[in-house]
C-alpha cells in the first residue's frame, strides 16, 4: 500500500503551506480516518492536569492514562526479540499513513499522543536507536518542522522501541523547557560564549542538563559529539551514553538540549505498595511535563517526589563539572 499522502489528499486539510502546515494536515487527516489517533486526541482536551513549582520553575504533571502503553513498556532484550516491531511499516496500522522525511524518515502521527500535535519519526529500516551520526539529521528535522520540539530517548531513557530508530516531535508552546528558555538560560552558567555558539550548565526542574545554540548544524552537531565520547567513556558496558535530547529553533538557532542520565527508571517505578509511583521519565518529562499514567500516582505526587525521582535518575553535579570541561 502506498502510505504516503498524496498532494491533493494533503491539499483537503492544508492551510498553511510550510512544512509544519503540511504535518497539521496530515494529523487531520489521520484525526478523521484513523480511530485510535481520533479517540486519544478528543481525549487529550479532558486529561488533568496540575502544576508543581520545581526548583522556582512551575512545571505540570499529566494524567494520561493511553501512555501505560509507553510508561510500562517492556524494553528488555527478550521481550523485544518476542513482539513485532510496531514501527516497522509492513507492521503499521493500515489507517496509518505518513509524510517523508527525506529519503530516510516517515513522519507519522503518534496515536499516543502527550502533546496537542506529536508526532512518531522512524527510519524506515529496521535498525537500532543510537543517536550517534544522526544529530543532523535531528537538526535538520527541526529546522523543517520549525513550530516543533524534535526529541529523540535513548535505548535506555524511554524509548519503546530500543530496537528501531525514532525521533519524535511535539509542537511548540507546550514544554516548560521551551516557553520558559529565556528563563533558564539567564539561571545558567555560560561554558561557552563566542560568536558562532553557545553553551550553558544548567539545572532546569532539578535535572542537569546541557544547552548548546548555534545558528550553525555543524557546530551544535561537534558540541554534542564531544560530550557524547565524554559520557561514553564513563559509561563504557552501555551501547550507547543513557541520555534524552531535544531540540528546536530560536529564531535562526539551534538550541539542543543534552539530558545525561545514570538510571532508567527510579525506584518507585518497582515498589510495591503505597510508595509505587508508576513514572518512566523521558524527554516530554526531563522537559516539564511529568506523565503519570495512573489517577493514584497523579494525586498523590508531589515537588518532592520530582525531586527525588530526578535526583536518582540524571548525573551528579560531578559528572557534569567533567563534562563541561570537554568544552573548553
Ligand atoms: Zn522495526
Amino acid at each position: 500500500m502506498n502510505r504516503i499522502l498524496s498532494a491533493s489528499e494533503l491539499a483537503l486539510y492544508q492551510t498553511q503551506l510550510t512544512p509544519s502546515g503540511k504535518v497539521r494536515a496530515l494529523l487531520a487527516h489521520q484525526w478523521e480516518h484513523f480511530p485510535i489517533a481520533k479517540s486519544n486526541h478528543d481525549a487529550l482536551s479532558g486529561v488533568r492536569e496540575k502544576q508543581v513549582v520545581l526548583d522556582g520553575l512551575t512545571v505540570r504533571v499529566q494524567f494520561n492514562s493511553a501512555r501505560i502503553v509507553s510508561s510500562a513498556a517492556k524494553v528488555d532484550a527478550k521481550s523485544i526479540s518476542e513482539r513485532k516491531c510496531f514501527l516497522c511499516e509492513a507492521n503499521l496500522p493500515v489507517e496509518q499513513r505518513a509524510l517523508p522525511f527525506g529519503e530516510n524518515y516517515l513522519m507519522l502521527s503518534n496515536p499516543f499522543l502527550i502533546f496537542p500535535e506529536h508526532l512518531t519519526i522512524p527510519h524506515v529500516q529496521h535498525t537500532d536507536q543510537r543517536i550517534l551520526g544522526r544529530m543532523g539529521d535531528m537538526l535538520a528535522l527541526s529546522k523543517e518542522l520549525s513550530d516543533f520540539v524534535v526529541f529523540y530517548n535513548g535505548p535506555k531513557c524511554g524509548a519503546s522501541a530500543p530496537d528501531h530508530f525514532h525521533f519524535q516531535a511535539g509542537n511548540k508552546g507546550f514544554v516548560p523547557l521551551e516557553t520558559e528558555l529565556e528563563t533558564i538560560l539567564n539561571q545558567s552558567q555560560s561554558v561557552v560564549d563566542n560568536q558562532s555558539l553557545q553553551i550553558f550548565r544548567s539545572k532546569p526542574f532539578g535535572a542537569n542538563a546541557i544547552f548548546i545554540l548555534s545558528e550553525d548544524p555543524i557546530e551544535v552537531e561537534r558540541a554534542f559529539e564531544k560530550a557524547y565520547y565524554h559520557l561514553a567513556l564513563l559509561s563504557p558496558d552501555e551501547l550507547e551514553p543513557m541520555l534524552n535530547l531535544l531540540s528546536w529553533m530560536v529564531g535562526d538557532r539551534y538550541c539542543l538540549v543534552l539530558f545525561p542520565r545514570r538510571l532508567h527508571r527510579p525506584s518507585q517505578f518497582f515498589v510495591e505498595g503505597d510508595a509505587n509511583i508508576l513514572l518512566s521519565p523521558a524527554s516530554v518529562d526531563l522537559a516539564g511535563v511529568f506523565i503519570t499514567p495512573q489517577e493514584k500516582d497523579f494525586e498523590k505526587i508531589t515537588a518532592a517526589d520530582l525531586h527525588d525521582i530526578l535526583s536518582q535518575i540524571m548525573v551528579s553535579d560531578a559528572v557534569m563539572e567533567g563534562l563541561c570541561e570537554v568544552f573548553y
